[in-house]
């Protein structure tokens, strides 16, 4: 998996839930990117709408991730994994310690911050 950066800087204007391609999903509205979805029934899903709702008017970055011989497949989609505010210092990966860009995840909106591919390893 690669985690690609679909939206550099954009701000959140709405969180909802809607159904896209059939699924019931959160949706992420923007001032000037088109829509992002994620589907509500991925585990951390629920996580991300609550983390979400935080970051309504704040400027953040999207990312979305693409099976590493499938580039594309879920980021071309409107498809997203992640929302994170612009301005946060994150510091480094609760799991294995490099602070770099790929820092996504977090479980305590945004306190600490985890690798995606270090909480969910393949
Ligand atoms: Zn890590």
């Amino acid at each position: 998996m690669a985690d690609i950066e679909v939206i550099k800087s954009d701000t959140l204007t709405e969180v909802s839930e809607e159904t896209y391609n059939g699924v019931s999903c959160i949706r992420l509205s923007f001032e000037k990117s088109g829509p992002r979805y994620m589907d509500l029934q991925l585990n951390n899903s629920r996580q991300k709408y609550e983390l979400a709702q935080n970051l309504v008017g704040e400027i953040v970055k999207v990312f979305a991730w693409d099976p590493d011989n499938e580039p594309g497949k879920w980021s071309s989609r409107s498809w997203f994994t992640d929302i994170v505010p612009v301005t946060i210092v994150k510091g480094s990966c609760t799991v294995c310690g490099i602070a770099d860009d790929l820092l996504t995840y977090s479980d305590d909106f945004g306190k600490s911050w985890t690798h995606y591919r270090c909480k969910f390893p393949v």
